[in-house]
């Protein structure tokens, strides 16, 4: 009896002292939490509830009904931590992380709480036999033998979901629920020789004390301040994004008027050989750094998981000419034999990310050019046909430098640039192929290096592709066609062209590439004079209209213009932000059409056609 009664005491003084503990942490609102915080309450009342009967021994005689409500609600104490714990193992074992809220929602916590009523009810009504002598007091009969049937059931289903969680199993958290079943056990043995020693409140205690060290309960100070990282290295990532995005439009504003420039000037017959070498060089300059500078856009969008594949139709052949085409413009005079051929088996028309296909076998072909001073290029696309299928296989061999072992692993990483010394010519950002690999994987496809050091290199990607058949074949037949035909300028030589751009340079360029069509240009550098024009009067067939402005910006100049009435004139948006989405961006706001500086000649001749043709 006083080693109970001690046991008891210290129990409850335990209880308490984690109980402070648990309640003054700030707690994660989760199912496992809400339970384990009911369990704690409970617990107490368990203790306070079995000292009284304990206390009320010498009472017995004289009040028999505290004798009887005491007993009882010592029973519904027992079903109700039982009832919780069986809650627990079930939250464990397939709610754990659930917010509390959704509680309500959880059909098994519903069925639960209802067997859990009608049990109380049943131990409520059931008879119960009391002994009590100078000692002890304690029930036995009917209630009690069904509160051993709940419990011997309760347990059953604890391991059942023990059973089914099996796989993924954290064998410390359902500690407990083993020591429960231990306590439980040795609880019947005691009470078997006497039927007086109540361990059961004890063994709960223990428990509930032990699940503090248990349950998931993590520093939710912490995870504030993780998520407050969290989020500033978010901001800090999208301040990037933004960042590239601004740097891909102000480095792109006077690329296009490098290449609008000397452009114009490679047909211009005035300049001697040397002046025009000039200026094939600051072509081939200024290509390669928009080159890089699409490269750090396409890498920030490939990251920030924003790059997109975009399937098309698209005519293989004329990729595979262009690539030929690209190829030999960057060989120049290197000594190297570049050889090329493709399966005729390939069917002509395919649906793919036309654009991204055509970057990475040129990035794989640049290269082996640029890193190939002797011997040959090789480049050969196979084919593998299952239904509508083909299975093109790429493969681009060179007799160059090659890669050493070592190094093939980092090949693929970004900013790698593998044996190449620091002071070398070789021009290269070591971006290439780390876009090259997940564009590859995006588009479901894989890609493979062999290389010998100082013999050469052979890169292989395989890529699945659509086969387009039927009525769409022949629409692509007839678009092609008449494709072909549109490739002479239009003359414009009675339309009007107004253009709008704070650039100065940028007027001066879309002035050269207006020029061929002989029609009329105007050019304005500001929102503002845009409106008078048109609220003044003057008649226009087409307005390019750039969208990064001072004071009044494209779109809101577009505002104003549409705000007029009668106003018909087509509007293209100019922009040098070259962020995935613009094109369709620009459309749904209303424009008319979309041109990307620098400003492309085929673009410009489409958009030309299309309204002033
Ligand atoms: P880079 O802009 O430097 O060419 P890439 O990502 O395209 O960047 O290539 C990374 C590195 O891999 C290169 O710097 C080069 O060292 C090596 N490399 C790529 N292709 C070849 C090749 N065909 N032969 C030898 N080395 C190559």
């Amino acid at each position: 009896m006083i080693i109970g009664k001690t046991l008891l005491i210290i129990s409850a003084a335990y209880l308490v002292l984690t109980g402070i503990i648990y309640f003054s942490k700030r707690r994660v609102n989760n199912i496992e939490n809400k339970i384990y915080s009911l369990m704690m309450f409970v617990t107490l009342c368990g203790i306070i509830l079995e000292m009284c009967c304990i206390y009320i021994v010498p009472l017995r005689d004289k009040c028999f009904l505290i004798n009887s409500v005491v007993n009882r609600l010592f029973l519904i104490y027992i079903l109700t931590w039982i009832y919780l714990f069986t809650a627990y193992v079930f939250s464990i074992s397939f709610y754990g992380s659930e917010s509390v809220n959704n509680l309500k929602n959880i059909k098994a916590f519903k069925i639960l709480f209802i067997l859990y009523l009608v049990g109380s009810i049943v131990l409520l009504v059931l008879p119960l036999n009391y002994f009590s002598d100078s000692q002890y007091v304690y029930s036995y009969g009917l209630g009690t033998n069904v509160l051993y049937a709940i419990t011997t059931l309760a347990i059953a289903s604890w391991i059942v979901c023990l059973i089914v969680n099996y796989r993924k199993i954290n064998f410390k958290k359902y500690s407990p629920m083993f020591v429960f079943i231990f306590g439980a056990i040795a609880n019947m043995i005691v009470r078997n020789y006497n039927p007086g020693i109540l361990l059961i409140t004890v063994t709960q205690s223990f428990i509930t004390i032990m699940m503090f060290f248990t349950i998931e309960n993590p520093d939710v100070q912490m995870i504030e301040l993780l998520n407050a990282a969290k989020d500033q290295a978010e901001k800090a990532n999208s301040a990037k994004s933004d960042f590239l995005s601004s740097m891909s439009h102000e480095i792109r504003t006077p690329l296009n008027a490098i290449v609008g420039f000397s452009n114009g000037l490679v047909d211009n017959d005035k300049l001697d050989d040397e002046a025009k070498e000039d200026v094939n060089n600051i072509i081939m300059a200024s290509d390669s750094l928009l080159e890089l500078v699409n490269g750090i856009l396409d890498i920030s969008k490939i990251e920030a998981g924003k790059l997109e594949i975009i399937d098309t139709y698209y005519s293989f052949p004329k990729i595979f000419d262009e690539l030929v085409l690209l190829t030999k413009a960057r060989l120049g005079e290197k000594p190297l034999d570049f050889r090329y051929s493709y399966d005729k088996s390939i069917p002509e028309y395919l649906y793919g990310d036309a654009t991204r296909v055509k970057q990475v076998i040129l990035n794989l072909l640049t290269n082996s050019v640029k890193y190939t001073n002797s011997g040959f290029v090789d480049f050969r696309i196979h084919s593998i046909i299952k239904g509508d299928i083909v299975r093109l296989i790429v493969s681009v061999e060179d007799s160059g430098i090659g890669i050493k072992k070592e190094n093939i692993d980092k090949l693929f990483g970004r900013f790698e640039r593998l044996g190449v010394e620091k002071d070398t010519t070789v021009e290269g950002t070591g971006l290439g192929l780390a876009i090259t690999k997940k564009l590859v994987e995006m588009m479901g496809g894989k890609i493979v290096v062999q290389s010998v050091y100082g013999k050469g290199s052979l890169f292989t990607i395989s890529l699945d592709q659509k086969i387009v058949t039927g009525d769409e074949l022949e629409k692509l037949k007839k678009e092609e066609s008449s494709k072909e035909e549109s490739t002479s300028l239009i003359d414009a030589s009675n339309k009007k062209v107004l253009v709008v751009d704070d650039n100065n340079l940028n007027l001066k360029v879309a002035k050269r590439l207006l020029e061929p069509y002989k029609c009329d240009i105007e050019l304005i550098s500001s929102g503002f004079e845009a409106l008078e024009k048109i609220t003044s009067g003057e008649k226009y067939d087409l307005i390019l209209l750039d969208d990064m402005m001072p004071k009044m910006s494209g779109k809101e100049t577009f505002d104003k213009l549409k705000a007029i009435p009668e106003f018909k004139i087509p509007v293209v948006a100019l922009t040098a932000n070259a962020i995935s989405g613009m094109k369709e961006e620009y459309l749904k706001y209303g424009f008319n059409d979309y041109l990307s500086k620098p400003i492309e000649k085929d673009e410009l001749n489409r958009v030309m056609k299309k309204y002033l043709s």
